[in-house]
């Protein structure tokens, strides 16, 4: 997962797209980029956290009202090589700058295509500069050259549209994407299942000399809309093209349509709880989720009742709240995070991680000691940090310890940009229910079950969702059907 984001405006853009990505930070804390247009594309990345990358000087030469923004958690290419820094732009066949979040499935057969049939030059092995290129190459092949303001919005979107269904037609695999075509306006589009978000907000510029003139915002998640001043208008429709037109006019159409199987990781973990994705609140979802465990605990173990609950911090905090309140029992926020510590799971490396969990989980004693404690924790990814939470649990004199997680067990990689790369680093693809029991030395673990997690994201909201993907959980992949 990534967080992208693209503003126009009818003022310069980058202070606002760099404050977008420090609202995006949790999606991933690689690296990060800001490419800016106005005559020409401007651009800055770096590896790192945004406020360490972006510094005075550099927000000032990031000239122009339009714009797009990246923070990378590392899934294809390089995990760590300062090329694969989004957004990556092409001067061919126009300044085209460009950011994605998702993975393309088939990456080496196109990656081959857009190399030997295409004649386009990659200079990484990201599939989002593939995406880029082939984007490229096909609206070069609809308009030739004729990029520029010279030809009508109406036959440039046109061009667009047929770009954006080659495009879905050609690539398997999770694409939503922001862009920015020198004189011509911004771009957003969403792959047809819709795996990964991409919310769009507007408005009111505040150019007295354009009275009513509309400026836009398209981002993974709607987190720093108020701040900014933006409206929430909708999720970009999956298999939709948006385009912005640099006089603020704003055409879309819809391409392709497939099966709407958003990511239910995305509730689970991933988005900030103040999020809004697909109409469904992530913070709601979360409650529910918390809800649907409780009463999994109350059918299945009625008769065994916590002193305490306490989450796994911090997305859990929700989850544990919800199922607090369900079972009856206090809840306590026994283990304090430090949240100047990057979350453990987008740490690439597996050393960093075993070393990280005691560096910013610090436990209270006096919510532990001689209590029996349910953990909520929202998933069980490898069991490392899990388990290490157990043994802080004992040397702080916890008497029992009942596991919970409020997701299901996770069994399979995910290919639509999760880094969950091989099933042998996941504890629930070879161990069973009872054996991570006993690997995470605990009295008691309980996962929700499947069919409760989809009901949690699917209960409340006015979505059109077919079913979430979950297929690191079990489900089948969409690109496979
Ligand atoms: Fe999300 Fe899992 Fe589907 Fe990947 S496989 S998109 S992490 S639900």
């Amino acid at each position: 997962m990534c967080g992208i984001v693209g503003i126009i405006s009818d003022k310069p853009v980058a202070g606002e797209i760099y404050d977008s990505l420090i609202q995006l930070q949790h999606r991933g804390q690689d690296a990060a980029g800001i490419i800016t247009c106005n005559e020409r594309m401007h651009f800055k990345t770096g590896q790192g956290l945004v406020r360490d990358i972006f510094q005075e000087r550099h927000m000032k030469r990031l000239e122009g009202n339009m714009g797009i923004g990246h923070t990378r958690y590392p899934t294809s290419g390089g995990k760590t090589g300062n090329d694969e820094v989004q957004p990556f732009w092409t001067s061919v066949p126009n300044g085209i700058a460009f950011a994605h979040n998702g993975n393309i499935v088939n990456y080496a057969e196109l990656r081959s295509d857009v190399i030997n049939n295409r004649n386009r030059y990659l200079n990484t092995h990201s599939d989002s500069e593939m995406l880029m290129q082939l984007f490229a190459d096909i609206l070069q092949q609809c308009l030739g050259n004729n990029l520029s303001s010279k030809t009508p919005d109406s036959t440039f979107f046109n061009a667009l549209c047929f770009t954006g269904s080659e495009l879905f037609n050609l690539t398997q695999g999770a694409a939503s994407a922001v862009s920015i075509i020198k004189d011509r306006g911004l771009i957003a589009f969403r792959d047809p299942h819709g795996l990964r978000p991409l919310v769009m907000g507007e408005r009111t510029s505040s150019d007295s000399t354009a009275p009513g003139r509309k400026e836009y915002i398209f981002a993974s998640e709607d987190t720093m809309f108020y701040m900014l001043g933006f409206k929430r208008v909708r999720d970009v429709i999956p298999g939709e093209i948006i385009f912005i037109s640099c006089n603020g006019e704003i055409h879309s159409r819809v391409v392709a349509q497939k099966s709407f199987t958003p990511c239910i990781f995305e509730y689970v973990y991933f988005s900030r709880p103040d999020a809004m994705i697909n109409n469904i609140s992530v913070y709601r979802s979360r409650l529910r989720m918390g809800e649907n465990l409780g009463k999994k605990w109350k059918r299945e173990f009625g008769e065994l009742r916590p002193d305490v609950i306490i989450p796994a911090p911090s997305t859990s905090n929700t989850m544990a709240l919800a199922m607090a309140r369900e079972l009856g029992v206090n809840y306590s926020e026994g283990l304090h995070k430090n949240t100047f510590i990057g979350r453990t799971f987008i740490m690439p490396d597996q050393e960093q991680r075993k070393q990280s969990v005691r560096y910013k989980l610090v436990p209270q004693e006096l919510e532990i000691r001689n209590k029996d404690v349910m953990i909520v924790d929202d998933s069980i990814v490898r069991g490392t940090t899990s388990k290490e939470i157990v043994m802080m649990l004992k040397e702080f004199g916890a008497e029992k310890i009942y596991f919970t997680s409020a997701c299901s067990p996770v069994v399979a990689p995910c290919f639509y940009g999760v880094d969950i790369p091989t099933s042998e680093e996941l504890i629930a693809s070879t161990q069973s229910v009872d054996e991570i029991c006993t690997y995470l030395g605990v009295d008691l673990l309980m996962y929700q079950d499947i069919e409760d997690l989809i009901e949690a994201v699917m209960r409340k909201g006015d979505h059109h969702i077919d079913i979430p993907c979950y297929a690191c959980l079990g489900g089948s992949y969409v690109h496979e059907e």
